[in-house]
């Protein structure tokens, strides 16, 4: 097979720690498995912009379009707070997503058994919790038109944003949302405000015309966002894959984030539309951002970072059982008692960013003997 392109973008801060983790399972691949990828570093955020002054060069967008995968460290950190809004390393991260055409974000958020006490809720709610939140990124109340804040005749002001949607945008994100359940436990819930928003009427429309068409193999429910918000807490495990447009998915994906009780262990994928062959441009990186607090360290954790890459496998490059012995080792890793600090508990070792990675790489040794 053609080689396998992946353009590791470190960032910033822990970014570069935590990516160097996913360097050494990328060798133990080569190494051990025979998979090679053709792997190519390039600069997103402050990093770019301490040597291009801009924090998403052009370089990086033309590697990113090459690329059959991006994945992504973090960026930010206080050495650029003061600088303009257009050079600040955030912009980076929005500009690449927006180049790519990302418009699918997806945020599985599963519970590991070791640390289903970690959450601020009772062990029985999230114990084995495993469900994806699918949300539209590119379209909705945030990138409405018009939107703006006027001033009126009488000197009073309007504030004002448009949530919108066209069919071809709620039939792709409802096509990944398919597609995604139809892998996973064939049950699809798609949360709107249909009974105040027309725009998510049209959204319900478009899913069960979708459902009936082309998935009638998956089990579709409706689900008013509110009360999602409320499910998510009192019984999260009624769910498998939920999707949503852009605002009710960036509330329910931190909600559900948080069941999981840790930044540190969060993955992420964001997936553009499918080009003839069916491959879709894809970015993977963790939810966390690049913790000024505690780079330079060695301290941060670098599991969501590595269960990204675990998805990249299973999403961008088919290598299903690859993912899965890499969340195996995560797991095994929990299991045996080794914690970094954000998610330390009583009677288990302290370890770092450093030794976390050996560990995952020392159980994924110990699967392939
Ligand atoms: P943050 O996620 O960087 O950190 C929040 C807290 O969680 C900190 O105490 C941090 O130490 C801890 N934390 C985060 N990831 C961790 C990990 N892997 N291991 C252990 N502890 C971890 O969010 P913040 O402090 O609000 O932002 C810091 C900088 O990161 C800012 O410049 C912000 O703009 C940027 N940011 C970037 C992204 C991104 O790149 N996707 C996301 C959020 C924030």
């Amino acid at each position: 097979m053609a080689a396998r392109k992946l353009l590791i973008l470190p960032g910033d801060g822990i970014g570069v720690e935590v990516m160097a983790q996913v360097r050494r399972i990328i060798d133990w691949m080569a190494k051990k498995r025979k998979i090679e990828f053709d792997v190519s570093e390039g600069l997103i955020g402050g990093a770019a912009y301490d040597v291009h002054g801009t924090p998403f060069p052009a370089e990086t967008l033309a590697a990113a379009m090459q690329a059959d995968a991006v994945l992504l460290g973090a960026v930010g950190g206080p050495k650029w707070d003061d600088l303009p809004f257009d050079k600040k390393p955030e912009r980076g991260l929005l500009g690449i997503r927006k180049e790519m055409g990302l418009f699918a974000n997806l945020r599985p958020a599963t519970v590991l058994d070791a640390l289903a006490d970690a959450s601020t809720l009772k062990h029985d709610v999230v114990a084995g919790l495993d469900i994806m939140i699918l949300r539209e990124l590119t379209g909705g109340l945030y990138f409405g038109e018009p939107r703006g804040i006027e001033t009126l005749a009488d000197g009073s002001r309007k504030g004002f944003n448009t949530l919108v949607y066209t069919t071809p945008e709620i039939v792709r994100i409802g096509r990944v949302a398919f597609e995604l359940a139809r892998k996973r436990g064939k049950r699809l819930c798609s949360v709107d405000k249909a009974n105040v928003l027309e725009c998510t009427v049209l959204w319900r429309e478009e899913m069960i015309k979708l459902q009936k068409e082309e998935f009638p193999d998956v089990e579709l429910s409706h689900m008013y966002v509110d009360n999602a918000a409320m499910q998510l807490v009192r019984n999260p495990k009624q769910f498998d894959v939920m999707v949503t447009e852009n605002m009710f998915g960036d509330i329910l994906s931190d909600c559900a984030a948080m069941l999981t009780g840790s930044l540190g262990m969060l993955p992420s994928a964001s997936l553009g539309a499918a080009d003839a062959d069916g491959k879709r441009k894809a970015l993977y990186e963790p939810v966390h951002g690049s913790a000024p607090d505690i780079a330079g360290k060695d301290m941060a954790n670098p599991l969501a970072t590595i269960l990204s890459f675990a998805m990249c496998l299973r999403y961008s490059f088919d290598m299903v059982a690859e993912a899965e012995m890499i969340e195996t080792a995560v797991k095994n890793v929990l299991k045996g008692g080794l914690r970094t600090a954000d998610i330390m508990q009583a009677g288990k070792a302290k370890v770092s960013t450093t030794v976390m990675g050996e560990a995952v790489v020392r159980e994924l040794d110990k699967m392939n003997a």
